[in-house]
């Protein structure tokens, strides 16, 4: 393997800076890849300053890669030297257990191990991720990606695509079901182009009326400002999924109380402080309250295929890693249309 270059953080106060590294020969069914694009989730933001309590540092974050296939090895059977590999926020899971078996390798009941800051399975070492040169992993976490579609804008697929995805289709959205969308984000942006492909009337809610022209842009049916308790009002008692993608603590019993007898609020935004809500919200409803996190590599693959048919990828402002702590800034500003995807060439 070619030594490793990337941006790391080395402890939860410091922005990223340039870290060398290594990574391990590709094993009989691993393969390395040379990545060519990462995004940048909200995710990475909230690993980097430990607002989960769960860093390991240094750590190299970035968990929505695309790259090319620099090595396979001898026994893979997936890829071939000069593919176009996607690796997302999971890189190995225990295999064999019911979850595993069944294409749900992230709900592996021994845990899945991260793409970042986890214990590698084969090795011992911590997982370093995608804002680097390099990656190696198992063919089995690696998916192919349709030859249609731009590199840069496929890579936000890996997670915000599966993790809006895999919902989106586990709750049966489609023709003639009324679902929110709460945030216009990475995931937000990815969640509103899925409901609206999948044929739902999709109504966006967020907190800056200035995202509203691109919300109908993107598949909206209706943009209501989440601030304006007429706004919301007017849709009590009508949704029948919600799907909350917000990254900081927020309301949720201003959306509660839009979902009809029997509906569903998924909640896939992982702010840094717990929640609570008002139970008669739910019981004069028999609402659920749901999570939901990434998809399995079966969903995954099954996404980025819906994706080549139907043309789907993420709206993205492509930058030079140089520039990756300005893009946390602005992420927390909510200053991003819709993803930023960093462009690995700019690594040197
Ligand atoms: P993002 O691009 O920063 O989008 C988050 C959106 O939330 C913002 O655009 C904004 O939408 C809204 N928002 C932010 N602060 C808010 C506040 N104080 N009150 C109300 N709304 C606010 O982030 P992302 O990458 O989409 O990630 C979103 C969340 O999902 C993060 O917490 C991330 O860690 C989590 N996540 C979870 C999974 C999973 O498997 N469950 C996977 C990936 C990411 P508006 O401007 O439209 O209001
Ligand atoms: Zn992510
Ligand atoms: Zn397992």
């Amino acid at each position: 393997m070619p030594s490793s270059k990337g941006y790391a953080v080395l402890d939860a106060q410091s922005p990223l800076a340039p870290f060398n590294f290594s990574r391990r020969e590709p094993g009989p069914t691993e393969i390395a890849i040379e990545i060519l694009y990462c995004g940048v989730c909200h995710s990475d933001l909230h690993m980097a300053r430990n607002e989960w309590g769960q860093s390991i540092y240094p750590m190299v974050p970035g968990h929505e890669i695309v790259g090319r296939v620099i090595a396979v090895g001898a026994s893979s059977v997936k890829f071939k030297l000069g593919d176009i590999a996607a690796v997302g926020v999971i890189v190995d899971s225990c295999r064999h257990c019911a979850p595993c078996s069944n294409g749900e390798e992230h709900f592996c009941v021994q845990g899945a191990t991260l793409t970042y800051a986890a214990p590698d399975r084969v090795d011992g070492s911590i997982t370093m991720g995608g804002y680097a040169s390099n990656y190696v992993v198992d063919e089995r976490f690696a998916h192919t990606v349709p030859e249609n579609l731009n590199l840069a804008a496929v890579a936000p697929l890996l997670c915000a695509g599966i993790t809006t995805y895999s919902p989106l289709r586990h709750w049966k959205v489609g023709p003639g079901k009324k679902v929110g969308i709460v945030g216009l984000g990475g995931l937000g942006h990815m969640a509103l182009k899925f409901a609206h492909a999948f044929g739902a009337h999709v109504v966006q809610f967020t907190t800056n009326l200035r995202k509203k022209e691109d919300a109908l842009k993107l598949g909206a049916d209706e943009v209501v400002l989440s601030t304006d308790p007429e706004a919301m009002n007017a849709h009590a008692n009508s949704f029948d999924f919600i799907l909350d993608t917000v990254s900081a603590p927020h309301s949720l019993d201003d959306y509660l109380v839009l979902l009809k007898k029997d509906a569903t609020m998924c909640l896939v935004g992982l702010p840094d402080k717990p929640s609570s809500f008002g139970i008669f919200n739910m019981i004069t409803r028999r609402a659920s309250i749901a999570g939901s996190m990434i998809g399995g590599m079966v969903e995954t693959q099954e996404m980025l295929d819906y994706c080549g048919e139907h043309n789907i990828v993420s709206e993205v402002e492509v930058i030079p890693i140089q520039k990756v702590n300005e893009a946390f800034e602005r992420l927390l500003k909510q200053d991003v249309k819709y993803r930023f995807v960093i462009d690995m060439s700019s690594l040197k």
